[in-house]
């Protein structure tokens, strides 16, 4: 089942209409935000053994039509400066003003979303539990049109960001995103962009207390496992050399 190169050409968004000018070759994880970067990814169909370390040139598949690619530019550009504000380590004004430091929020959603569906789509694991409409490998109409705006994540799904109480290390050129798997179902995935570690969260209703309680054995820092989930803050603070060092505003 698998390799998305030898799929023909649908567009994971097609359930809902619309599709319009043709395959587009998307970049699984946008390559606007990591333009020098390396993606680790691990646990979909394509590379199920092991953590894959890939340029991000190697991620490009036909999996959205144009007009959908297109649709979905303005959840990029969010991501990309919300990845901006979360590595900056800029020294606050006394004001603590730094300028544009607020993200539209359901927007970073939209964007986790796209790529959880990118890396995904064509593999043998329902997206998401218990949706209507859900096959192994094709998003459900309810993630399609939250990817595209046309509805928000409710009962806890989402975003939930990582709030360690000890200091963690990240590679600054890399960032990681794996999908946490149970029975066959994607119930969520996690993200690293940049410093700040995220959980999108796709199991209706249920939000675990820490990425600890769910899955013991991810091969991440302790600090990581056992840190505070909250699911959509409206700041978070920026930490660098334990203190904090800027706050960004979240618009949900
Ligand atoms: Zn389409
Ligand atoms: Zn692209």
């Amino acid at each position: 089942m698998g390799n998305p190169h030898n799929r023909k050409f649908k567009c994971w968004a097609a359930a809902c209409g619309n599709c319009g000018e043709g395959p587009s070759a998307e970049h699984l994880v946008s390559k606007c935000l990591f333009p020098e970067g390396v993606v680790r990814v691990s646990g979909f169909d394509w590379c199920k053994q092991e953590a894959k370390s890939i340029g991000i040139n190697g991620l490009q598949r036909q999996i959205l039509c144009k007009a959908h690619n297109s649709a979905l530019s303005d959840a990029d550009s969010e991501a990309k400066k919300a990845v901006g504000l979360f590595q900056r380590s800029a020294t606050p004004t006394k004001d603590g003003s730094l300028g544009d430091n607020k993200i539209d929020g359901q927007k970073l959603e939209r964007w986790l979303l796209k790529t959880a569906i990118n890396l995904s789509y064509g593999g043998n694991l329902h997206i998401g539990i218990g949706m209507n409409g859900s096959m192994p490998g094709l998003p459900s109409p309810y993630l399609i049109d939250v990817a595209f705006g046309r509805r928000s994540f409710s009962h806890l799904m989402g975003v939930h960001f990582l709030l360690p109480d000890k200091a963690t290390s990240h590679s600054p050129s890399e960032i990681i995103m794996f999908p946490l798997i149970k029975d066959g179902n994607i119930g969520g995935f996690y993200f690293e962009l940049r410093s700040q570690p995220v959980f999108l969260n796709l199991f209706p209703g249920h939000a675990p207390p820490t990425l600890g309680a769910v899955a013991e054995k991810l091969g991440l820092q302790q600090a990581l496992l056992d840190a505070k989930m909250v699911y959509r803050p409206p700041q978070i603070a920026t930490i660098s050399n334990s203190m904090p060092t800027s706050l960004i505003k979240l618009k949900w």
